[in-house]
């Protein structure tokens, strides 16, 4: 499944918190996540240190790919559902996570 999250989560243009040095080029990388989540980050190319910057349930994603549907075809009836799925959204959605939420080829204990 191809995601655009180019619309709601642009990384800022930044300086590097680990070299103080100016990102080129954000590349945004995907892995997988506890809890049926989806990671996305960029490294620095710099120094390679990692910015995790958002973390997207299956749930989430799927409506992300109905907001950015509707988000082309905008008549008013969609505005309400728009307003709808981006708040459901939005529980599935968060901004960060940590090395510990990273499945790294581990099996998922549910
Ligand atoms: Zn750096």
């Amino acid at each position: 499944m191809t995601v655009n999250l180019s619309e709601l989560h642009t990384p800022k243009s930044l300086e590097c918190d680990n070299c103080n040095k100016i990102i080129g080029k954000v590349t945004v990388k995907k892995e997988r996540l506890t809890k049926s989540r989806n990671g996305y980050y960029f490294t620095c190319d710099k120094c390679g240190y990692k910015y995790p910057f958002a973390a997207i349930s299956d749930e989430g994603e799927r409506l992300l790919n109905k907001i950015n549907g509707i988000k082309k075809s905008k008549t008013r009836k969609d505005k309400s559902k728009l307003e709808r799925y981006m708040s459901m959204y939005y529980k599935e959605f968060q901004s960060n996570y940590t090395k510990e939420d990273v499945l790294n080829g581990k099996r998922e204990y549910t």
